[in-house]
């Protein structure tokens, strides 16, 4: 049997646009056993994969080179004998560990002039793998080789369990339809849409009869508050109640998610769960969330304003247009037409 360990992307989202080149790989070597090494904040995405046999939880965080931790990590990693890496982040320091673990095969892009420490070496085509989830699943094949497209897609495994324990300890029940808000985004406030925006649209949403969940973490508790409290009680806040998984578990439970471009967006997508997912200063050209379910995910972007995508953290010219002009009834149409899918 093949043993691959993946050195795992430090997003979220990248996680599960790397989801697809696991699938790849479960496809060209019948009974590999795949284990990832993932960052605290990514680790309980992988866990969910079901491609994924073993979680290696990553002690090392933003920052430093860390040469020594990471010797001595590779070196208790080569006592699990691995055939085969595959390097997903691209900086140097991500290829040391396969190295150091005596790891035959070390696959990735050259990335930071990774010469060595990636032996099986792709080089980037940005126009031939346009999206992010393609660059990656390109590593499964030999380098130069031509993309299989469609990719497949992504999906999450659900701890029904776990849900429900978690709407025990968090007081809510799932009698009404529920709607999930999705109000952070860990990259920047150029990427979030207005609280006032999501709080009109959880009004709407109450109106209509649905229970209206903010989804986030702590860093998002802030803004949920502000989003429920414009929301005159049509939305609950959820934000840093809950740990990644549970976050998972409750969107699982949704009948609609709407969330900026983020890596709750994607999980989103991995749930098969119908989504409306906003654009501001970001654009779904790289990045879009990769559809599982049999309704197709709607991107909402607003139009015609020459500054878009600017992939700024913070709006550097003040207006945030981007953001402040897509309107909540422009969001709504788009439920409306996800109502309207057979
Ligand atoms: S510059 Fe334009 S795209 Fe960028 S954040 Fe501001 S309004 Fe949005």
């Amino acid at each position: 049997m093949t043993r691959i360990l993946v050195v795992a992307p430090n997003w979220i989202g990248d996680a599960l646009l790397a989801q697809p080149l696991l699938a790849r790989l479960g496809e060209r070597l019948p009974g590999v056993s795949i284990d990832a090494f993932a960052p605290a904040w990514t680790a309980p995405v992988m866990r969910r994969m079901p491609e994924i046999d073993a979680v290696i939880d990553s002690p090392f965080g933003h920052g430093g080179l860390q040469l020594r931790e990471r010797w001595r990590m590779g070196r208790e990693l080569r006592a699990r004998g691995y055939d085969q890496a595959y390097v997903l982040p691209n900086s140097f320091k991500s290829a040391l560990l396969p190295f150091f673990a005596d790891i035959r095969l070390r696959v990735g892009y050259v990335g930071e002039s990774r010469y060595g420490l990636i032996n099986v070496a792709h080089r980037l085509n940005k126009k031939k793998v346009p999206l992010m989830a393609e660059r990656y699943a390109q590593l499964a094949g030999i380098p130069g080789e031509k993309l299989s497209r469609p990719l497949p897609g992504t999906r999450l495994r659900v701890d029904e369990a776990n849900l429900l324990i978690s709407l025990a300890r968090l007081g809510i029940d799932r009698r009404r339809p529920v709607v999930a808000l999705c109000p952070g985004a860990e990259f920047g406030p150029s990427k979030r849409w207005p609280a006032r925006h999501f709080a009109a649209l959880a009004r709407k949403m109450a109106a209509r009869g649905r229970a209206v969940w903010l989804i986030g973490s702590p860093k998002d508790a802030e803004i949920a508050a502000e989003i429920a409290s414009l929301s005159n009680g049509a939305a609950i806040n959820l934000c840093g109640k809950t740990d990644l998984a549970t976050a998972i578990d409750l969107l699982s439970a949704a009948q609609l998610v709407v969330s900026n471009d983020s890596g709750l967006m994607h999980v989103a997508a991995a749930l098969a769960r119908p989504l409306v997912a906003l654009y501001g200063s970001s654009s779904a050209e790289h990045t879009p969330p990769l559809a599982s379910g049999p309704v197709a995910p709607r991107l909402v972007k607003l139009e015609g304003l020459p500054c878009s995508p600017c992939f700024q953290r913070e709006c550097p010219l003040g207006h945030f247009k981007c953001m402040n002009d897509l309107d909540p009834q422009r969001v709504l149409a788009e439920i409306d037409a996800i109502a309207a899918t057979p």
